[in-house]
């Protein structure tokens, strides 16, 4: 018998894996807000194209334009770049992949703001590189990181899980004074007031990776980008899989991008529910962490657990996401769905709050 633990390479044995969000079985009646999808359906102009695609079955025999590169053009004509400045992914995710494999060798120092997206860890680990978590404070979001001999930092903008968007003038001086790749995860830019794509041309280290899972609401098509300049592209470019996005993909996304009204009138509604909800929560005695994306982080008010809320809310059938190590242990973070979803969550946080003997799981 072999034995498999021993030929497995010891950062991965070591490792846990990421956790992601609970997904319900597909025609399950629950209110999903525990993964910041979108409330909202994709543009019609996505579907049509994606509909168009499909009707000509005989060209799914053959593989997808490898560099992906209409939709490539596409972005580049969207936010006002060349075509040598993206590249596009298999969801952001795999972007995130990517720029490790391409700028960062195994012990090499790789930074991230404490607590932010989870997933960085993980793959700098896979990496065989060593994590370097700088812990953030959100009553105090622009504390400069220790960058001492850090070789790539991940900076989260707006941040997840809190929301804080970063100013430019922050993350201009955060790539000037490191010594290295900076990449800006803008997964949220699109529901916030700004972003960092002006910095592009200042800043030659700075790489800007987008999703299409929240604003654009195409999270079952796995498409990303990444901007940066045209010799970082072109580096990261040979770092990814050869046809890494699918036909579809690609052709539901140029699509996507090309629909900006759309797109904007669903930021529009989601911020003003935002608004909405985060007005709600503090007249409940809720702290709310100022948002610039498509959730809220909030901490229910003293003597009422957030772990007993989560278990409530899950119990009648409202997902929302509950991490449990701390300093998050506290809070839930809530993501934005349409305004009755949110009437409905408010209901049943005020039973919550109103139910006196509370049951021990509650508590
Ligand atoms: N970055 C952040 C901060 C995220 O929250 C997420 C989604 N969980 C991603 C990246 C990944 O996005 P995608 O679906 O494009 O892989």
């Amino acid at each position: 018998m072999k034995n498999i633990a021993s030929l497995v390479r010891p950062a991965v044995r070591k490792m846990a894996g990421y956790t992601p969000g609970q997904q319900p079985a597909p025609g399950s009646q629950v209110i999903k807000l525990n993964t910041n999808e979108n409330p909202y359906p994709p543009s019609p102009a996505a579907v049509r194209a994606l509909e168009q695609a499909l009707a000509d079955g005989d060209r799914l025999r053959l593989y997808p334009p490898p560099t992906s590169s209409s939709l490539r053009q596409a972005a580049a004509d969207c936010y006002g770049l060349r075509a040598e400045q993206v590249l596009a992914g298999n969801g952001s995710d795999e972007l995130l992949r990517i720029v490790l494999d391409t700028f960062v060798d195994p012990g090499e120092k790789v930074g991230f703001l404490e607590p932010s997206y989870s997933l960085y860890p993980v793959l700098i680990q896979l990496r065989g590189a060593a994590a370097v978590p700088c812990p953030f404070d959100w009553r105090q979001p622009e504390q400069m990181p220790d960058l001492e001999g850090i070789k790539l930092f991940f900076l989260t903008s707006p941040n997840a899980p809190y929301g804080i968007a970063f100013s430019n003038k922050f993350i201009k001086e955060l790539a000037a004074r490191l010594d290295g790749i900076l990449v800006v995860d803008e997964a949220y830019a699109d529901f916030a007031a700004g972003n960092a794509l002006e910095l592009l041309a200042a800043c030659p280290n700075l790489i800007i990776t987008r999703t299409f899972s929240k604003s654009y609401a195409l999270a079952a098509l796995r498409i990303g980008l990444a901007f940066a300049s045209p010799e970082i592209i072109g580096e990261m470019d040979k770092a990814r899989d050869s046809y890494n996005l699918d036909y579809l993909a690609q052709t539901a996304a140029a699509a996507a991008l090309g629909d900006q009204e759309y797109l904007q009138a669903t930021l529009a509604r989601i911020r003003e529910t935002r608004e909405f909800f985060q007005r709600e929560l503090q007249h409940m005695g809720f702290t709310v962490c100022p948002s610039a994306t498509n959730f809220l982080f909030c901490w229910p008010p003293a003597g009422l657990s957030a772990a007993g809320l989560y278990r409530f809310l899950a119990d009648r059938q409202i997902l929302v996401r509950y991490f449990a190590a701390p300093p998050l242990d506290r809070g839930l973070r809530i993501s934005i769905g349409t305004r009755e979803q949110m009437a409905t969550l408010l209901t049943v946080i005020n039973q919550f709050i109103a139910e006196e003997d509370k049951p021990d799981g509650y508590r």
